[in-house]
């Protein structure tokens, strides 16, 4: 009999036989069901879930803060509500706006138990320290209170959902003093239905209070918005979430090093929510104390410590040490891509510590910032960041479409380290015009060598009188223009002047500048004129649609395109006459005469690219940066019609020469150097 139960199964089971070999179909529950069976009633080794002490619950609903002193990093938005509870002067209506996760829901439910908390004796009226303890409190905070209605909007946007809320507003509270409505997400509700919310919000019940929250408060409607007391919850700072999470892990007996912290605070951008729920990730997975590489391995980044290195390899032109860095982060499983927008955001922290020196000292950065920053700040010169810096924001979007974003990301890196050693196009500018060794580091540094001496000897010869920079832009690089002085150097007779703007051109002696001529020299002049007039159709017209047949003061002999108005002339002429009180003569011609100011300034911009893509300095700047290309020709010396100015003009004046040219280091890649004035037309 003793064998009864050993081999066979129990008589009395209902359950069909587990099959005697093999597994089975479902091979899986079977050991389950048996083994409860075997152990025994005790239930020594049954499953521990159901019968745990308590249910896990997740950091953020733990620690959610149930009090307005325990909302992190929102200290303008509680005083101002601390104030309004103590005169008594409560918004009907409060808009919450801020990022997700910041403590929008969590601050609506403060509010309601503020507005109806009765204190521990029942008897007590709103307030900005709810109890915790009354009926009222205890029912809010278990989300369970009937008069405080809770509606996501995201979900129920129509006009009905929200004729629901306003039937609910009819009806007097039932247990609470106010019923509050809290619409989440308020943003998402459609345009009728925060019409039918509109009434109620202007003239509300007593009783009546509404909390909304959104995250994107550009789409609530003014009418709406202008109805409610508008809170903005900041994101919360990096260092005030670490020492918060710090607060929490040990509250919750978890050892957790400041690196990981610093991560978790540093991943949840701002959001308490969302740095709680890694947090809660990080200590489920971690074995022991939490550890900065583990939370850098969950998070797939690279740690803190291996950016440092990287930048650092990176700016002493390493690309072994680089990619020693990058192997090692990727075989940890990290993100190259994210590898690089690290860096980028390292980049930009240590451009402002070298730009704010106080960041060193401030609690603000970690740790590492502050120290391996620093000395970085101290070492890299703004130029150089920002070259970095661009190069990066390239490299960053070139991996988002790279088939591989290893590749990619390394090829970024390689091209970094290879430029970190480079001169800036400023210092490069600098040598070259000083005549003096061009850039070492430069591959086709023969090159640059011939540039600094042709720029030499162009600009001595530049009674042209082109002071022409050149927008160079590649590769983030921006080599500037230089800007020199306005107009009006004498000789000059227009063709697209290439020479620098550099020290010979500049230093021409005052002596040799143009007496004052006659106002209205060339038909330019007549046009600049008619513009300062501000006679803009009449000056489109004189750009675009006449050829000047004769230019003979006070005769000018035009043929008008067919488009031109008739008037044309007549106007013209009442203009010029009336300016100079001299009598002038507008006549037409069928001839054929020169082309139009506006063909003019086009052909004479082609002209200047193409001897800017030929001057020496361009060239060794495209040589130096690979992949670098001619952006935009920018010459001072042109006028509005995008030709250079001519002898006889006294339009524009000669500005004091600048000693050296205003060479701009770096630019943002998209950066227009448009002229500052465009013909109107
Ligand atoms: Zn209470």
């Amino acid at each position: 009999m003793s064998g009864l139960f050993q081999d066979d199964p129990p008589p009395t089971d209902d359950l069909p036989t587990p099959p005697q070999d093999g597994p089975g179909l479902f091979g899986d529950a079977a050991p389950a069901a048996t083994s409860g069976a075997t152990s025994g009633p005790t239930g020594a080794s049954a499953p521990a879930i159901g019968l745990g002490a308590t249910p896990y619950r997740v950091l953020a609903r733990k620690y959610r803060p149930t009090r307005f002193d325990d909302l992190i990093g929102q200290e303008a938005m509680v005083r101002t509500l601390r104030n309004a509870f103590a005169v008594g002067r409560v918004a009907h209506a409060f808009m919450l706006t801020g990022v997700r996760g910041v403590g929008k829901t969590t601050t609506a439910r403060i509010i309601a138990r503020a507005l109806n908390c009765v204190g521990p004796d029942g008897a007590g009226g709103p307030t900005a320290d709810p109890c915790g303890v009354c009926e009222n409190c205890v029912a809010i905070l278990a989300d369970r209170h009937p008069d405080v209605l809770e509606m996501d909007a995201a979900s129920r946007t129509g006009v009905d959902d929200v004729r629901e809320i306003i039937e609910a507003t009819r009806f007097r509270p039932m247990q609470a003093r106010t019923k509050v409505f809290v619409v989440d997400e308020v943003h998402m509700l459609s345009r009728a239905a925060f019409n039918a919310l509109l009434k109620t919000l202007e003239e509300p019940p007593p009783h009546v209070k509404f909390v909304f929250a959104t995250t994107e408060l550009r789409k609530v409607p003014i009418t709406v918005l202008s109805r409610c007391q508008r809170f903005d919850l900041r994101r919360v700072r990096i260092a005030e979430l670490a020492q918060h999470f710090a607060r929490i892990a040990g509250q919750e007996q978890v050892t957790i090093e400041p690196a990981a912290l610093d991560l978790i605070a540093r991943a949840a951008d701002g959001s308490v929510r969302d740095g709680l729920s890694l947090l809660d990730q990080a200590i489920a997975q971690a074995e022991g104390s939490v550890t900065g590489a583990q939370v850098a391995d969950m998070l797939g980044l690279a740690d803190r410590d291996a950016v440092f290195d990287l930048l650092e390899a990176v700016m002493a032109g390493k690309p072994a040490a680089a990619l020693a860095v990058t192997d090692r982060a990727y075989e940890r499983g990290a993100d190259l891509g994210t590898l690089l927008q690290d860096l980028l955001e390292l980049l930009h922290t240590i451009t402002r510590l070298k730009s704010v020196p106080d960041l060193r000292r401030g609690a603000e950065l970690p740790e590492a910032e502050r120290t391996r920053g620093a000395d970085l700040a101290d070492r890299l010169s703004i130029p150089v960041l920002g070259r970095a810096w661009q190069m990066l924001l390239k490299g960053v979007a070139e991996v988002e479409t790279a088939p591989d974003r290893r590749a990619a990301a390394e090829m970024v890196l390689i091209r970094l380290c290879h430029v970190a050693d480079m001169p800036t196009p400023g210092d490069l500018v600098k040598r070259l015009t000083a005549g003096g060794a061009p850039a070492q580091a430069a591959p086709g540094g023969g090159q640059a060598g011939g540039g600094s001496q042709a720029g030499g000897s162009q600009a001595g010869g530049s009674q042209g009188g082109g002071s022409q920079g050149s927008g160079v832009q590649g590769s983030g690089v921006q080599g500037g223009g230089g800007s020199g002085g306005h107009a009006g150097f004498p000789g000059g007779t227009g063709g697209a002047a290439t020479a620098m703007a550099g020290s010979a051109a500049l230093a021409l002696p005052a002596a040799e500048l143009a007496p004052a001529a006659p106002r209205l020299a060339t038909f330019r002049d007549v046009a600049m004129l008619v513009k300062e007039r501000r006679e803009a159709m009449l000056h489109a017209h004189l750009v675009h649609s006449v050829h000047v047949v004769r230019f003979a003061p006070p005769v000018i002999e035009l043929r008008p395109e067919p488009d031109a108005p008739r008037d044309l002339a007549p106007k013209l002429g009442a203009l010029l006459t009336e300016v100079t009180g001299q009598r002038w003569t507008i006549a037409l011609s069928t001839a054929a005469g020169e082309p139009t100011l506006a063909a003019q300034g086009s052909a004479a911009d082609a002209q200047r690219r193409q001897d800017a893509a030929d001057h020496p300095l361009v060239r060794a700047i495209l040589d130096t940066f690979p992949g670098a290309r001619i952006e935009t020709v920018h010459d001072a010396q042109v006028d509005d019609y995008g030709l250079p100015a001519h002898i006889g003009s006294d339009m524009s004046l000669v500005e004091t020469p600048l000693g050296e040219p205003d060479m701009p280091d770096f630019a943002p890649p998209d950066a227009d150097f448009a002229d500052e004035m465009e013909p109107d037309a």
